[in-house]
């Protein structure tokens, strides 16, 4: 059950303030019963709502694919830096969504935003092994045998072994590499380079699960996911 007025507001029919004034018109029927209460609870589920004559059909979360700019953290708020929410309009912050997973500040490309609790659970649990696919820029020169040291697993600085990860070099000249990874350590890529004598200088995440980030998103954009993103997240 949620209050009438929260729930009008969150479905994008107008301030708390305008929905007391379209309720005090008489223009909210609950049942096909006038209300003029805005402090109503409603099943969103079960009851129908209708603005005049418009059903308001309720939308319990939101899915959001955002292509991360450098520089904002991935997190909910933050005193210091713009986080990956201030970027949303107040209409999705409504729906008090959350960033799936982290990248680090200075990382870009696919992150998924998200009111979905479970569904979050799902793609971040360790248990899960989720892959994450990355597109990396690289300085240093890469060990013969770096492929397979990737496969194997490296040892990181504090002793980590990571799980088998797939390198793929795109372009031997420029260190362009495609990195392939089913776990999320802290700096993880970063630290994997740095095992083998390297460094990353630019960082992409391309790809979650099944859901690959849409190459027209602009840098810093993001738009709802498509039914059929969807179902490559689950
Ligand atoms: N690995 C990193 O080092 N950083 C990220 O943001 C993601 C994976």
């Amino acid at each position: 059950m949620m209050r009438l007025d929260k729930l009008l507001s969150n479905m994008g029919v107008g301030s708390r303030k305008e929905v007391k004034q379209l309720l005090k018109s008489k223009r909210i029927t609950v049942n096909e019963v006038i209300v003029k209460d805005s402090g109503m609870h409603v099943d969103p589920e079960y009851d129908q709502i209708f603005v005049d004559d418009q059903l308001i059909s309720y939308q319990k979360h939101i899915y959001l694919m955002m292509h991360k700019p450098p520089g904002v953290v991935s997190a909910t708020v933050d005193n210091r830096d713009r986080t990956v929410i201030d970027l949303l309009s107040a209409d999705e912050k409504k729906f008090e969504p959350f960033p799936v997973g982290r990248l680090d500040k200075d990382t870009e490309g696919l992150l998924l935003i998200t009111n979905d609790g479970e569904l979050a659970h799902r793609l971040t649990s360790p248990k899960k092994h989720v892959e994450k696919v990355y597109i990396a820029h690289i300085s240093g020169e890469f060990p013969e045998n770096i492929v397979e040291q990737f496969q194997e697993g490296l040892t990181l600085e504090d002793g980590y072994q990571t799980k088998p990860a797939k390198l793929e070099i795109l372009n031997k000249q420029s260190k362009e590499v495609k990195v392939t990874i089913t776990e999320g350590k802290y700096h993880q890529i970063k630290r994997m380079f740095i095992a083998v004598g390297c460094k990353v200088t630019y960082l992409k995440r391309v790809q979650m699960a099944n859901l690959q980030l849409d190459d027209s998103l602009p840098i810093g954009d993001f738009r709802p996911l498509t039914e059929d993103e969807l179902q490559y997240c689950k």
